[in-house]
């Protein structure tokens, strides 16, 4: 297939046709407010109505459109999220830190099924579970462990699938068996976030758009903050700007790596036709490095696929021919597939793998979900609000851990294309 691209093609993002971007606020800047978010994705929203709700008077501020960032870009696919396993955790730090950090992840998924049953939020929820599918055999024989080796009091459900069995969960013969997770979920993203907004906004949040912050300074017990539409006195700001994170906060710039992370949407086909390919409309990942991501649109005619196909490249036509090649190595089926939508956005990676909260300078913060931060932004963002209120229930075990960096690091992130393109010869040996 020589043109993969559908004649209504689009370089946005293919949850904004159904959760379109809120047009731009006339409102203007107050001078004064209690707290001051910077950022508008879910980590920002979640802070901002949990200080509300305390009673503070709370401002959000984004740069672009209100969930300009990753929590209107991203897969939709909602897991537990936290990366290195207890025997690492508990080697870095100690057990009980290593438990409790590990547990977070646990209560990051109830948080956000729990927040998004109890809000009665209208965006797609839907438990269906993860097929996390082994790309070489031996990938398998580790995650075919997984059951037998689940450490007491973190013990969560899981499904192993062997190769001979694979196809009741994926009709491809590009993987060596997997593990399926019943608890992971789907969402829309940005259906997800549009309610976010509505009920912060509901809880007496003020939400200003196209109104970057470009500087913050001190001002006794609080702080100025310039915005290009001018200065509010904060006595507490947030810094909820994740992967988008600039210069204006060098301490969080150089403790987190922003990395592109880029996903197709295929043409609508019928219902049947796509639930051929995932029987039973899981979300599925992979063991690659490079993982690949993918799932079914909430109304089950398009395959959303996702990946991270380019090293510094944030072009989303020169992406969609790269992901398209890799969803038909997996599904030949969708050679014919052509492509409606294209776009990207910057997660933030971190030097330990871990999300990091707590305050700098004075300044709260809660980002660094490398990649999977639709359960953690919204639990960290609920806790870094909770902090901000002096409250206990805001702690968690991440608060004392130190936010690594490295010499040389201002944010700019010049061992991308290396490591990138290391993990891609990793990916094709056999281990
Ligand atoms: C393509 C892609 C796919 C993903 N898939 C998944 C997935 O399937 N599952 C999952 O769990 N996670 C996924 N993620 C990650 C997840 O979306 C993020 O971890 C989460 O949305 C982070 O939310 P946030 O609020 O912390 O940051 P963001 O939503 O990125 O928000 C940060 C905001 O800060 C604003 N900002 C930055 N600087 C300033 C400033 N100076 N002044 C004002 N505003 C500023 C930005 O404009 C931006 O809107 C994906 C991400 C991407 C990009």
């Amino acid at each position: 297939m020589t043109d993969i691209f559908a004649a209504d093609y689009r370089e946005q993002p293919y949850w904004w046709d159904d959760a379109p971007r809120p047009a731009p606020c006339a409102e203007k800047l107050p001078a004064k407010v209690d707290v001051l978010v910077i950022g508008s994705g879910y980590t920002g929203l979640m802070a901002a109505r949990e200080t509300a709700k305390g009673g503070r008077s709370t401002l959000v501020i984004d740069a672009k459109d209100a969930g300009f960032g990753c929590s209107s870009r991203n897969g939709g696919q909602v897991s537990t999220s936290i990366k290195p396993d207890l025997a690492t955790l508990s080697g870095r730090y100690n057990q009980e830190i290593g438990f409790g950090i590990r547990k977070e992840g646990l209560n990051a998924l109830d948080c956000i099924r729990t927040f998004i049953e109890s809000e009665k939020l209208d965006c797609d929820w839907r438990q269906v579970g993860r097929f996390h599918a082994a790309h070489n055999p031996k990938q398998y024989e580790t995650l075919a462990a997984y059951p037998k080796s689940q450490p007491k009091g973190l013990e969560v459900p899981m499904e192993i699938v062997p190769a001979a069995e694979q196809r009741r969960e994926i009709a491809s013969d590009y993987y060596h068996g997997g593990i399926v997770y019943p608890h992971h979920a789907s969402l829309h993203p940005g259906k997800y976030h549009l309610e976010m907004l509505r009920i912060a906004k509901a809880a007496g949040v003020q939400v200003i758009d196209h109104c970057p912050a470009t500087n913050i300074e001190r001002d006794g017990n609080g702080f100025i903050v310039t915005t290009v539409k001018g200065k509010v006195a904060a006595r507490d700001v947030v810094v909820a700007s994740n992967g988008y994170t600039g210069p204006m906060t060098p301490w969080q710039r150089r403790r987190v790596i922003p990395i592109g992370s880029y996903i197709i949407a295929t043409e609508p086909w019928p219902k049947e036709k796509m639930l051929a390919l995932l029987p039973k409309d899981r979300v599925v990942s992979d063991t690659r490095k490079l993982v690949f991501y993918y799932r079914l649109s909430p109304d089950l005619t398009r395959m959303v696929f996702g990946g991270r196909v380019a090293y510094m490249e944030n072009n989303p036509r020169v992406s969609a021919p790269r992901l398209h090649d890799w969803m038909t190595l997996i599904f030949p089926q969708l050679k014919s597939a052509r492509v409606t939508h294209s776009w990207m956005g910057y997660v933030a990676y971190t030097f330990d793998t871990l999300p990091h909260i707590g305050k700098q300078d004075g300044l709260y913060y809660a980002m660094g979900y490398c990649g999977s931060g639709i359960s953690l932004a919204t639990y960290f963002g609920m806790r870094i609000g909770q902090q901000v209120l002096g409250r206990a229930e805001g702690g968690t075990p991440l608060d004392n851990i130190p936010f690594p960096t490295r010499p040389l690091y201002s944010g700019n992130p010049w061992f991308l294309a290396p490591s990138i393109f290391y993990y891609r010869l990793r990916d094709k040996l056999p281990i």
